[in-house]
């Protein structure tokens, strides 16, 4: 259950930046870049764990960046554990408080628990912080596995977040086949499936 993204623009918020760091959550972000682009998500025997089409977007972010003159590291982990922004260790979050200490901005690709987090990581280091996706939806997709051993999305919807449910939506919702409900009950919504 990936969350969905939309990029926002990162260069134009950084224009003002000398030098960022870029922290990825490499989950939900790259299933979503997967996904738009139509690559597969893992390419187990070619790139292991990684996702190439993040690491290809991550890359052409760094190159936009470098043209208006901002330097940027990418705050990486090979550890899987740590891959997962809304998950991490309280190690990690100091780790990225000291390598933020380097630069005058933090670029977060990720949803707003990633956010959270990077925030409450960095404290009161004088950086500013920049999002660089606006979540849009949750992703429903099928897996699929291709030869060799690729893991590819098929089938992707995207459905959108909505307004808090309504009474009298909720009396409603068995009668609109566009609407399902979220059976997650931290997420209490309605959601609309997208055409
Ligand atoms: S931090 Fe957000 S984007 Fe990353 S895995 Fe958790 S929910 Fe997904």
């Amino acid at each position: 259950m990936p969350l969905h993204f939309e990029d926002l623009d990162v260069v134009s918020a950084a224009k003002d930046s000398k030098s960022a760091l870029i922290v990825p959550c490499n989950m939900c972000p790259a299933a979503t870049v997967a996904d738009r682009e139509n690559k597969p998500f893992l390419r187990l025997f070619k790139d292991f764990l990684k996702s190439a089409p993040f690491e290809k977007y991550i890359s052409t972010l760094q190159d936009r960046l470098l043209e208006k003159g901002v330097r940027s590291k990418v705050f990486k982990s090979h550890l899987p554990h740590q891959w997962f922004l809304c998950m991490w260790t309280a190690a990690r979050q100091k780790k990225l408080q000291k390598h933020a200490r380097r630069y005058d901005t933090v670029v977060v690709l990720g949803c707003e628990s990633a956010t959270r987090t990077v925030r409450d990581s960095i404290g009161s280091t004088n950086c500013k912080l920049i999002e660089g996706m606006e979540t849009t939806g949750i992703m429903n997709t099928k897996l699929s596995m291709r030869f060799p051993c690729d893991i590819c999305f098929k089938d992707s919807k995207v459905i959108p977040f909505s307004p808090p449910e309504r009474k009298d939506q909720a009396n409603s919702c068995k009668k609109d086949p566009n609407l399902v409900a979220n059976t997650n009950k931290g997420v209490p919504r309605l959601l609309k499936v997208a055409g």
